[in-house]
């Protein structure tokens, strides 16, 4: 008998994990109970206030081609451009509520082509946009949500930042039966180049296939509007929780965005917002900003800098004196919620004064008739003998003849003029050239 007691426990604590295993196993193999979604109050949280300002592009995919027969339909004839119609117009709704700034593609039933709906985006310089679809596939039980990238993940972080939020809050919303291991995806998987609407839109863009209309059952639901409805929520959700995480910047301080400085060695200096701190929380007062995420490019290219975490600026260290002209800063950050900073290229120009100016008249001598004109170029160097910046005024002045324009402008350090000779006055004679940018410099002549 005291051998037994033992076993008898032993035999009870199996049974017992057993049935926790039977139960899981049943719960596993019921995907309908997730898939009974609670209805939808369409309740507005709190931390979608933050939308307010955002601009936001709205993309319902495909529309003007209900004359292509079966053209991207459902089983019973559902067409996928008019529920993408029907959940972009309620996102709409749920975004201006709260003051976000929404552009839509389209808001009809009207074709528009792939580089015009970038094109809209880009114009608007747009904090995002989001492509709305659903899906189509051969087999009528698939039916998940999928969000889409493009290309490398490495140069779409921004845009998986939001791809997250709205894949995550699309499905939550949805509730359907199936999930997709990752559930969000690279457009490279589909098309080498990736999709067009996401190559050609310069900021941050997702495309999201909310569910397959290919589903029949799926195809019923998404008649309906109060289905559509809320897949708009699920987005406008997704959307609102991920600009409430913060949209962290780098600001250009010095040289101010836009200006020009006459050295070649600037002090670049940058500071860090998290996109938090404006909001006046209460919370530590060095920026929520992770100090090995910074990244400074200059004109495309990565640059050392120093992180001054008391202070919250990064201050550029140049590797070598600037080249005359214009200097884009863009600044990589993510803040503490993990969202990286939206794409913002920022620029200053480099314009040391010329030192020297050079005139040459293209040919010495002119015929006394009155219409004839030589060309003069005049070349404007700085002090290291470089040609001037760009796009910087040029002015002349002749003592004879008439200019057809005494205002022209650099490019690599030369503008061009036109002098035209005057039938009454010799032949020969001087040009003279003043660089504006410059104020010291003596008048250079030039025999021609
Ligand atoms: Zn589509």
């Amino acid at each position: 008998m005291i051998g037994l007691k033992p076993l008898l426990s032993f035999i009870c604590i199996v049974l017992i994990v057993l049935t926790g295993c039977g139960e899981k196993r049943e719960k596993q193999e019921k995907p309908d109970e997730w898939h009974k979604p609670s209805q939808a109050d369409f309740a507005i949280p709190p931390y979608a206030r933050y939308l307010e300002g955002i601009k936001i592009c709205l993309d319902p995919g495909h529309g003007g081609q209900a004359h292509l027969p079966n053209y991207k339909r459902g089983p019973t004839g559902l067409r996928e451009a008019e529920v993408n119609l029907r959940v972009a117009l309620y996102l709409h709704e749920f975004l201006t509520e709260v003051g976000a700034i929404v552009f839509m593609t389209r808001t009809d039933d009207s074709f528009v082509s792939i580089s015009d709906r970038s094109k809209l985006a880009n114009k608007n310089v747009v904090d995002f946009f989001i492509s709305l679809h659903h899906n189509f596939f051969s087999n009528p039980e698939t039916n998940y949500t999928s969000t889409w990238y493009h290309q490398d993940a490495d140069d779409s972080r921004t845009s998986l930042d939001l791809a997250r939020y709205v894949q995550q809050s699309v499905v939550d919303t949805l509730q359907l039966p199936q999930f997709p291991p990752t559930g969000l995806y690279s457009d490279r998987l589909v098309i080498p180049s990736g999709f067009g609407v996401l190559r050609q839109t310069k900021r941050p863009a997702i495309l999201c296939e909310a569910s397959f209309y290919s589903d029949p059952e799926e195809e019923q639901r998404l008649k309906e509007k109060s289905y559509n409805k809320r897949e708009a929520y699920g987005y406008f959700l997704g959307i609102a929780r991920y600009v409430a995480a913060g949209l962290p910047k780098g600001i250009l301080l010095t040289p101010a965005p836009e200006s020009s400085v006459e050295t070649k060695t600037p002090r670049i200096q940058i500071r860090v917002a998290d996109g938090l701190h404006e909001r006046g929380a209460w919370m530590l007062k060095r920026q929520q900003v992770f100090s090995d995420s910074i990244r400074v490019k200059l004109d495309g290219t990565v640059v050392p800098h120093q992180y001054l975490r008391t202070e919250d600026l990064i201050v550029v260290t140049l590797p070598k004196p600037l080249s005359n002209g214009v200097h884009l800063v863009e600044t990589d950050l993510v803040n503490y919620y993990g969202n990286h900073s939206l794409p913002n290229k920022q620029w200053f120009k480099v314009v040391p004064p010329a030192a020297k100016l050079k005139l040459r008249a293209w040919t010495k001598t002119l015929p006394p008739d009155g219409a004839s004109y030589v060309g003069i170029t005049a070349t404007a160097l700085d002090k290291n003998g470089l040609p001037i910046a760009d796009d910087e005024p040029i002015h002349a002045q002749t003592s004879l003849g008439r200019l057809a324009e005494t205002e022209s402008t650099s490019q690599n350090g030369e503008a061009r003029f036109y002098l035209h000779t005057d039938a009454t006055q010799p032949q020969s004679g001087r040009a003279q050239g003043e660089s504006c940018l410059q104020r010291q410099i003596s008048n250079h002549h030039h025999p021609f």
